[in-house]
């Protein structure tokens, strides 16, 4: 399918007038509509609940607007927390999914009333400890080992992932939270990452559903959920065919009717954890070309960098280039766009047939609205950018501001740097 930027050339040159590039650009028309197509995929069944993986683009203002359609909050860590709680989003609307979890976190997760799913069967102990007791609503997160296969092959390694307890210690654990007064019961489980194929959910969830009856034939324990975690993928590649949700959808809802109603379990809600899904397509990174090199190879340099998105440098993912204005353009030009760290991997594209770039262009890196802002990071002292939303009315609104050079210097009061600095340099 052809790849589109949200945003034309002129509506991204006015936006640049007041925010200067690079920055986070995010499509409220495209999260309203693809929230609600979420919603409605899995309104057949009564207590569904999307929790947003905050992790993926942990912006308060974005995280309002999937609250609008239902959605609650999965958090992984206590800053996840305190934006959640911020946000005005907490109790049961949170779903806390971490794994190494330091003991203040389950104590901020208790203290908001978020459903706790333990990564581990040891965390019991520990939660028991620091907490004084246990939640009456718990869930574990299960890992099967081995590889995760669908009917076109392997799909990913859960055997080489270190989440979740295995199917022993699912059952043990179940019979010792039971014990120990725990009545409420939810299973989760993430075994593929970026799916690309509407069959990862309905497989995942025929086989949650059948352990699930399983744990509840064995442990007696009463389950109220079950969490399919994230993985629905996104089309990064222009030939790719995106999911449909609808799909998905009504192929969890077969399993469903075909494993967990015949067992008496139709009461079961179903939750998810998407983070891509959700908001990936809608978010792109807007960057202007300053430089072209031309020594071995063709480079167009940009204002962004890895910083501001990290996916081409650590997974070697491909996010598709769209030139503004030159949409139509053949793509006769073949670029490596790079960045500016001093690191070889700064290369939002490598050999990319693209059409002639100048300096002074806009180039929109598409699909950066999940996983792009939040793995953002501070090397060769490069600072974050802005986020900013595109209004249904094609108005902006920023989201965040960009960060400063008095934000990177912020951890070293010890050094009372500010005094130090040179006050031309603070102005
Ligand atoms: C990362 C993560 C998600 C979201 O994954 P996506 O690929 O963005 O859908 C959901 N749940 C947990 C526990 C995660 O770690």
């Amino acid at each position: 399918m052809e790849k589109k930027a949200f945003i034309s050339k002129e509506q991204a040159e006015k936006i640049a007038q007041e925010y200067p590039t690079p920055f986070h650009l995010y499509d409220e028309k495209g999260i309203r509509e693809n929230a609600r197509r979420v919603k409605e995929a899995f309104a057949w069944n009564k207590g569904f609940r999307e929790y947003f993986a905050v992790k993926a683009t942990p912006n308060p203002f974005l995280m309002q607007i999937l609250h609008e359609y239902g959605c609650g909050m999965d958090c992984s860590s206590l800053t996840e927390l305190m934006l959640s709680e911020a946000a005005g989003i907490t109790g049961e609307e949170v779903m806390f999914s971490s794994n190494e979890t330091p003991a203040g976190e389950y104590e901020k997760a208790a203290a908001m009333n978020a459903i706790i799913n333990l990564d581990d069967i040891t965390h019991i102990e520990f939660l028991e400890k620091t907490l004084g007791r246990l939640p009456e609503k718990m869930s574990c997160r299960f890992n099967p080992g081995g590889t995760f296969e669908i009917s076109n092959g392997i799909m990913d390694n859960p055997g080489d992932a270190k989440y979740g307890m295995t199917r022993e210690q699912l059952f043990e654990a179940f019979r010792i939270l039971k014990r120990k007064g725990v009545k409420e019961f939810g299973i989760h489980a993430f075994l593929a990452s970026n799916t690309v194929t509407n069959d990862y959910y309905p497989v995942l969830a025929a086989e949650l559903f059948r352990l699930a009856v399983e744990l509840r034939d064995k442990t007696g324990a009463d389950i109220r959920f079950i969490n399919l975690s994230g993985g629905v993928g996104v089309a990064y590649l222009p030939e790719q065919t995106g999911n449909d949700i609808h799909v998905i959808g009504e192929g969890v809802r077969r399993v469903y009717e075909s494993i967990l109603i015949p067992a008496g379990m139709g009461d079961v809600a179903i939750y998810t954890e998407m983070g891509r899904f959700m908001l990936a397509p809608y978010g792109c990174l807007v960057t202007r070309a300053i430089h072209e090199k031309h020594i071995y190879k063709e480079y167009i340099g940009v204002d962004a960098c890895a910083a501001n998105l990290m996916r081409p440098a650590m997974y070697g993912s491909y996010h598709h280039i769209t030139v503004l204005g030159k949409e139509n353009a053949p793509c006769d030009h073949m670029y490596d766009v790079v960045g500016s760290l001093c690191e070889n991997n700064d290369k939002f594209a490598i050999d990319r047939a693209l059409p002639k770039i100048e300096p002074g262009d806009l180039l929109v890196i598409h699909d950066t609205g999940a996983h792009g802002h939040s793995m953002g990071y501070n090397y060769n002292g490069r600072l974050r950018s802005a986020e900013v939303l595109l209004r249904e009315d094609g108005s902006t609104q920023l989201i965040r501001r960009a960060e400063t050079e008095l934000d990177y210097f912020a951890t070293l009061d010890c050094f009372d740097i500010y005094n130090k600095l040179a006050k031309t340099d603070l102005m």
